[in-house]
């Protein structure tokens, strides 16, 4: 592992950002990833769609096992979990894991590097000037015996697939 690579997995991306502090362009980038990556795994309200926050109440619940009867300790005590309450601007109340996931997808979905770097794989490139127009006026879906793999029209049917693959 090189010095870089060994860096980069020391640094800690939840650190909350100190503007005294001087960063690296990829410090800063790991601890917006990190950002957006907590941000995927909030909860929002089912009801307005708002970010829910934790309210500070606490409810204890009885623990259930996957038949939903109630699970109990050696001595025949039911066990309880503390779900925390959150709630969303509009007031909507509703317990942690009860809420819609955030994920990446939605209202202001979220682009991680994967996803832009699988965007320009997919852009025209050319060595001068700008693309052929007839990319965009429909003479682009064409194959050729040694042009680019193309998915099949049952793959672009029934996956939503592009042409080219
Ligand atoms: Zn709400």
């Amino acid at each position: 592992m090189s010095w870089r690579d060994k860096e980069r997995e020391d640094f800690d991306a939840t650190q909350t950002l100190d503007p005294s502090k001087t960063y690296t362009a990829w410090q800063l980038e790991a601890i917006a990833n990190q950002i957006l990556r907590d941000d995927s795994k909030r909860e929002l309200c089912r009801k307005c769609g708002e970010y829910g926050e934790e309210s500070g109440e606490i409810e204890a619940l009885p623990q259930a096992d996957e038949n939903g009867d109630p699970v109990v300790d050696n001595e025949g005590n039911t066990l309880f979990v503390d779900f925390p309450e959150l709630v969303c601007t509009n007031g909507h109340r509703w317990y942690k894991g009860e809420g819609k996931a955030r994920t990446i997808a939605g209202k202001n979905p979220i682009l991680f590097e994967n996803h832009l770097q699988d965007r320009r794989r997919r852009e025209i490139y050319t060595s001068v000037g700008t693309p052929d127009p007839s990319i965009e006026q429909g003479m682009y879906n064409r194959t050729h015996p040694q042009g680019r793999k193309v998915n099949s029209k049952d793959q672009r049917k029934r996956n939503g697939a592009s042409f080219f693959r």
